[in-house]
Order: structure tokens, then C-alpha cells, then sequence
């Protein structure tokens, strides 16, 4: 199968209101080059060095909105900041508060998403449900950042129901936040190649799938 064709089955199997991220970590340019022509336009990446030499090699490329996925350590943290649209994986208060510092010293206002972690994983960052509601008025004081949803990983080896017990949960945690907080939290990003449409059953509004597009990563 084509990265065409695997888009076509993949765009057939989703609401248009769904955003899909094309998670093109390991991948070639060429490779991105072919989705683009396709039609996508979100792209995520997860290691800033490895992203900023495929971002200066399509500098053309204007309207591509570009996502970071992994985690971001501090001393990477003001590249992750100039070079992304979106920051999926800020899975901290210290690292939301550097990332309000930094963005408050150069005037860009990430959209960032919260990545919480409801299960436990010990290969996994993110917030406990316990931390989060403990760090939240927090969170709501960081006036840079622009808090825009929850994202989350599941851990390998779940049933289908467990899946979609815990998407159901992060979409539960993202309602009830918005309803007690002034935050709105109204994107989750959650399903990946492997369970992508038992996200979709559970409200994700951006889904972010790799091999599934592109075939296994070396
Ligand atoms: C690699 C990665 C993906 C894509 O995973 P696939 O299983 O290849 O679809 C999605 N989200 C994050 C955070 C990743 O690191």
C-alpha cells in the first residue's frame, strides 16, 4: 500500500471534523512530501534535532502546521517553542511554567495540549488525575500559553474495552476541568495507529498516527 492509498482508507474511516497528524518521526522528507501533495497538513515530530533539519528542508512548505509529540527537556524547550505550532506533550507544571516564562519573553503563545497519563505506565509522562486537579489553578495562571485540550498515550497491551474505558475517562477529566475551571479544554488528542478508531468512537479531535500512513519506523 501507497501512503495515498493508506490516507484514502484512513480519511474514509473518520469524521472530517477529526484533525489527523501525520507523525512522521524516522520518516523521509520524500515521505512528508507525499502526504503534503496529498493533503495533509499537520505534521508531528518528536525529537527537535531530527525535526528541525526535515523543517529547513521544506521551508517552501508555509501552511504546514508543525506538532511536537515528545518530551521536550528544558534546555530544548525554547526550540520546541519557536519551531511548533502546537505542543502536545507538556506533561508538567515545571515544564508549563518554563514554557509561560519563555513564551512570555518572545511573544509566541503556543497552543499546547496537557498529557495526562490515567493508567499507570511506567515508560509514560504525564499528569495523574490526583496531580492534575492538585496543579490546576496553577495551570489556569499561565496566561502565555494557550491550553487548548488533554492528550494521552495507553499503555501497549490493552482489550479494546480498556481502550476505550480510558479514552472515555480522558474525555470525562477534559468536560469536567472545562465546567471547573477556566480552562477550556476542548481538543483531545488521543489515538494512534493501533487504536485510532476506538479513540474516534470516544470523541478524539486529533488523532496522531505514524505507521499506520507510513509503515514500521527502522
Ligand atoms: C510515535 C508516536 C505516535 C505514532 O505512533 P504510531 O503507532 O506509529 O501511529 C503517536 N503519538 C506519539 C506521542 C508518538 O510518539
Amino acid at each position: 500500500m501507497t501512503i495515498t492509498e493508506n490516507l484514502d482508507k484512513i480519511l474514509g474511516q473518520i469524521p472530517s471534523s477529526v484533525r489527523l497528524i501525520a507523525v512522521t518521526k524516522k520518516k523521509s522528507v520524500a515521505a512528508i512530501k507525499e502526504a503534503y501533495d496529498y493533503g495533509i497538513r499537520d505534521f508531528a515530530e518528536s525529537r527537535i534535532q531530527e525535526a528541525l533539519l526535515k523543517q529547513e528542508q521544506l521551508q517552501e512548505y508555509q501552511d504546514i502546521c508543525w506538532h511536537f509529540i515528545g518530551h521536550v527537556q528544558t534546555n530544548k524547550a525554547k526550540k520546541v517553542l519557536e519551531n511548533f505550532h502546537w505542543i502536545h506533550s507538556v506533561d508538567s507544571l515545571k515544564l508549563a511554567e518554563y514554557l509561560d516564562k519563555l513564551a512570555s519573553k518572545t511573544s509566541i503563545s503556543p497552543h499546547i495540549c496537557l498529557q495526562v497519563k490515567l493508567l499507570t505506565d511506567p515508560n509514560k509522562y504525564g499528569w495523574d488525575m490526583i496531580e492534575l486537579w492538585q496543579d490546576l489553578s496553577h495551570l489556569e495562571s499561565l496566561k502565555h500559553l494557550k491550553i487548548k485540550g488533554l492528550m494521552t498515550i495507553l499503555p501497549l497491551g490493552l482489550s479494546e474495552d480498556e481502550c476505550l474505558e480510558t479514552f472515555d475517562k480522558v474525555k470525562k477529566l477534559a468536560k469536567k476541568i472545562t465546567e471547573k475551571s477556566s480552562l477550556q479544554l476542548e481538543e483531545l488528542s488521543m489515538g494512534m495507529s493501533n487504536d485510532y478508531l476506538l479513540a474516534v468512537e470516544k470523541g478524539a479531535t486529533m488523532i496522531r498516527l505514524g505507521t499506520i500512513i507510513f509503515g514500521e519506523r527502522n
